[in-house]
C-alpha cells in the first residue's frame, strides 16, 4: 500500500507510522528524519534546511520534494510506503501525484490523525525522541524505562530543540496556513481518511486498521 500520514505536529503521525510499517511491512519514509540526519551531519542540505527548522517553518519545497522523491525512486518502496511528514503545502502533493503517476504508481489512502491544539502543546513539550532509531517517547503518557536511553536499541533520548512552547506555537500556525489545506486536496481525491488521535495509541492504531480495511488483507 501507499499511505500518506496527515496530521499536526504531535499527533502521533510518527508513533503510529511505527506500527503501521511493521505491520505493512513496508518502509517509514519521516522527512523530518532525513531532514535532521542532514543537519546532524552537517551536509549542504542540512546547513540549508537548519534555519527553517529552528524557527519551525517549513524547509522549502523544491528542496524537499527533491529528496523525498529521491527517496521513493529506491528499491524499498516499489511494493509500498508510509510517509510521513510529507508532503505538507499543495505544491508538495502535486509534484508527489505528478511523480507517482510517472512510474504507474498511485496513492491508496491519506490518514489524517485529528487532534486539538491544546493537546499538542502537552505532547510536544514531554515528547523525547530516539537519535538512532528515531522511536518516539513521552515522559508521561509514554514513558521509556529510563528517562535518557531507548527501550528499543538503547540510543540517547533528546528534547528536539524544535519542541518547545514557541516554536511549536509557530508550526501550529504553519500546518494551519499551509498544510490543513491538504485536507480537501486529499477529500477531493476521495483519498482522504480521518481517526480520532486523542485516544490510546493502540486505540488510533486499531482505528486506522480498521480505515484501511478493504484496502488491503
Ligand atoms: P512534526 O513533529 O511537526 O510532525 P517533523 O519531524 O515532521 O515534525 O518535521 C520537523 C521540521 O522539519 C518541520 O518543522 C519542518 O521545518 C521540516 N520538515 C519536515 N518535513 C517537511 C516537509 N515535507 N516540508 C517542509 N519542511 C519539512
Ligand atoms: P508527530 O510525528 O505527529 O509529530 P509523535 O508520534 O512524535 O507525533 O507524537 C508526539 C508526542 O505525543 C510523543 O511524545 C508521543 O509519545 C506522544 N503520543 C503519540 N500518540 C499519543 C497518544 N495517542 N496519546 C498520548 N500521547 C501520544
Ligand atoms: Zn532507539
Amino acid at each position: 500500500m501507499n499511505l500518506v500520514l496527515l496530521g499536526p505536529p504531535g499527533s502521533g503521525k510518527g508513533t503510529q507510522a511505527t506500527f503501521i510499517a511493521e505491520e505493512l511491512e513496508i518502509p517509514h519514509i519521516s522527512t523530518g528524519d532525513m531532514l535532521r540526519e542532514a543537519v546532524s551531519k552537517q551536509t549542504e542540505l542540512g546547513i540549508k534546511a537548519k534555519s527553517y527548522m529552528d524557527k519551525g517553518e517549513l524547509v522549502p519545497d523544491e528542496v524537499v520534494i527533491g529528496i523525498a522523491i529521491e527517496r521513493l525512486k529506491s528499491a524499498d518502496c516499489q511494493k509500498g510506503f508510509l510517509l510521513d511528514g510529507f508532503p505538507r503545502t499543495v505544491r508538495q502533493a502535486e509534484a508527489l501525484d505528478k511523480a507517482l503517476s510517472e512510474s504507474g504508481h498511485k496513492l491508496d489512502a491519506v490518514l489524517n490523525i485529528e487532534v486539538a491544539d491544546e493537546e499538542i502543546i502537552n505532547r510536544l513539550t514531554g515528547r523525547r525522541s530516539c537519535v538512532d532509531c528515531k522511536r518516539v517517547y513521552h515522559l508521561v503518557f509514554e514513558p521509556p524505562q529510563n528517562p535518557n536511553f531507548c527501550d528499543a536499541c538503547g540510543g540517547k533520548l533528546v528534547h528536539r530543540s524544535d519542541d518547545t512552547i514557541e516554536t511549536v506555537t509557530n508550526r501550529l500556525k504553519v500546518y494551519k496556513e499551509q498544510t490543513e489545506p491538504l485536507i480537501s486536496y486529499y477529500k477531493r481525491q476521495n483519498l482522504l481518511k480521518s481517526v480520532d488521535g486523542q485516544q490510546s495509541i493502540d486505540a488510533v492504531f486499531y482505528d486506522i486498521l480498521t480505515v484501511l480495511k478493504g484496502d488491503y488483507a
